[in-house]
């Protein structure tokens, strides 16, 4: 039984996060558009109330619902035994009407929160042929990031899921639905998704149309799904959620209706796609059909692998603002050692790092290296509690740095050989030598995962799909990778997410072109860099550096192999 204290105690934090969000609501209504809070501070976090657990060790992520190789190195995804034309619905599909969703009042509706709910919307699930999906995370309030919600619409009705309520009993539900290759998905900008169901729930999907893919294909103007919204369902969409504090609950009505609204008319949206693909191809009479194309990029956007977030010698070299911060040897090593410190806290207390010690103001730390409580304390401007919980702990650690620091010299000499324009002056005259295959590490830079990293193999001819930091691997210390962007971002904004390696028998799509350069240069290694965010149609991101400033370049280093402990 709750005690009186206690029930009196949640009802007034729930008030209190009422008003919060009205605040933010409010607060930012004068600045325009109305904005809602990226974080609600005084909501309890949903691992501890719903015991959600995570695995957050500095190890590799294992996806136990995965087949392995029989060499044990590879994880198998379900698709490799399938064939994208195995997606591909050929039949009549002209003379298919475009099925019109019910107005969104008219549609039945369920928040699915309790078990017999869930299998419930399994079994609804297997009886039809299709349905859209789309999920709310948050990524701010956890190491890994954590899924909110799970929106799901059929033909006929809008289900909301509550993942943290039901979060154990997802994957064993649902899993089967996802993988089935004859049930379709569909999805709007699907590579942050896919990467969470596999996650959070062991999810892999089978057989999905992207309908963001397809506005590429389709070569429309915008790839947004508020465009899309508009443009084909004259839906005028309430994006300014998209960012919101989704781990709220109870879920405000605003807040229900926008997440509705990302899956409710996703199913539409796929069959006028479906004609307009179709009607593309007779027109231009290409040999691919638009229409395969989109299922071979779905079939790519699910074939990207989660992965963990490690932390290694060189973590510290992607925090943004350090390579173009013209740093000293003394300041790298402090960086370097927050790094640290701020990873190990932030994964036993599942905690973004961005959360307990923010990019700006870790390298704000470094520019000044105090090296005594109350210089550090007037250092920082806003609010910072674990910095201010573990004052000590944070001196020690940059006077430690600091004695360390002669061993970041050869860093400050690789970063000081670091120019804009490096790239375009020396290095892409010796590159173009196609058709060689090499084996690259590569960085994907993310705003929410922080930096992927993963290895893969291409041939020189491949383009890629993501904005990404490419070292070369160990294996092939001869070849240099340099990855070229020509500057195409998805529907979001964001960056693509990994290619797979299926990714070899698909050239010449992507935003990223890659060449390879024989080791004839003093240049050993080639990271490249690019973070443009641009093109994000719908919000301006203001919140430090969770949430990295949107801008336009591409940087260019060269480093010696030591270096970076390859
Ligand atoms: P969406 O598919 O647009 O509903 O977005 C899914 C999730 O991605 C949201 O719940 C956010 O956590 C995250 N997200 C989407 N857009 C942004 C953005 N511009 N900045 C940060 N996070 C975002
Ligand atoms: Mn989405
Ligand atoms: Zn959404």
């Amino acid at each position: 039984m709750k005690s009186l204290v206690d029930s009196i105690d949640e009802f007034k934090r729930n008030r209190k996060m009422e008003e919060d969000l009205e605040k933010a609501i409010a607060s930012s209504r004068h600045h325009g558009k109305a904005k809602v809070s990226f974080h609600v501070a005084t909501i309890n976090k949903p691992q501890e109330e719903y015991k959600i657990l995570v695995d957050n060790a500095n190890k590799p992520f294992d996806h136990v619902f995965l087949e392995r190789s029989e060499d044990g190195l590879r994880f198998i995804h379900p698709l490799e035994k399938l064939s994208v034309m195995d997606f591909v619905d050929n039949n009549n599909l002209i003379e298919k009407k475009p099925v019109k969703p019910l107005p969104l009042e008219e549609t039945p509706f369920k928040i699915v929160e309790e078990v017999k709910d869930l299998k419930e919307l399994a079994a609804t699930l297997q009886s039809v042929e299709e349905f859209a999906v789309d999920l709310e995370h948050n990524q701010y309030r956890s190491f890994q990031g954590l899924t909110c919600l799970m929106q799901i619409s059929t033909r006929t009705e809008d289900y909301i899921v509550d993942t943290f309520k039901l979060w154990d009993h997802i994957g064993p539900y649902l899993r089967e639905l996802f993988k089935d290759p004859k049930k379709k998905k569909v999805m709007h900008g699907a590579d942050r998704d896919i990467i969470w169901l596999q996650r959070d729930f062991g999810i892999y999907v089978c057989n999905l149309f992207d309908t963001g893919q397809a506005s590429r294909v389709l070569k429309l103007e915008r790839k947004s799904l508020e465009f899309l919204l508009k443009h084909y369902c004259g839906v005028a969409a309430n994006k300014e959620y998209q960012n919101a504090d989704w781990r709220i609950r109870p879920l405000p009505d605003v807040m229900t209706r926008y997440a509705r609204e990302d899956t409710h008319y996703l199913l539409y949206i796929y069959d006028v796609m479906q004609i307009d693909l179709h009607i593309m191809a007779k027109e231009n009479e290409q040999s691919d059909s638009p229409l395969i194309e989109v299922y071979k990029r779905s079939y790519d956007v699910c074939m990207q692998l989660y992965e963990k977030e490690l932390l290694t010698g060189d973590s510290y070299l992607h925090v943004h603002g350090v390579q173009t911060g013209n740093l000293n040897a003394v300041q790298l090593a402090i960086i370097a050692g927050l790094c640290e410190w701020r990873d190990q806290i932030a994964r036993a207390d599942d905690e973004s790092t961005g959360y307990v010690l923010p990019n700006k103001t870790l390298i704000d730390i470094a520019k000044d290296m105090p090296i005594n409580v109350g210089q550090l304390r007037r250092l920082l401007k806003s609010k910072h509690p674990y910095i201010e919980r573990n004052f000590d702990a944070v001196i020690s650690v940059i006077r430690r740095a600091m004695q360390n620091a002669a061993a970041f010299e050869p860093v400050v000499q690789s970063l000081k050989d670091w120019r804009p324009g490096t790239f375009e002056k020396t290095i892409k005259p010796m590159i173009e030598k196609p058709g060689t295959e090499f084996t690259a590490y590569l960085k994907k830079q993310s705003s929410d995962v922080g930096v992927l990293p993963s290895k893969r193999k291409f041939d020189s001819d491949y383009k890629l799909q993501a904005k990404e930091v490419v070292k070369v691997s160990k294996s092939k210390p001869d070849n240099v990778i340099v990855l070229d962007d020509d500057d195409d971002t998805d529907e979001q904004g964001w960056e693509r997410g990994d290619a797979s390696n299926r990714a070899l028998e698909m050239p010449s799509k992507g935003s990223l072109s890659m060449t390879q350069v024989p080791k004839t240069s003093s240049t050993e290694i080639v990271v490249i860099e690019d973070d443009d965010e641009s093109e994000n149609d719908s919000k301006s991101r203001e919140d430090e550096d969770m949430i990295r400033r949107s801008e336009k370049h591409r940087r260019f280093m060269s480093l010696k192999r030591g270096f970076l402990n390859i």
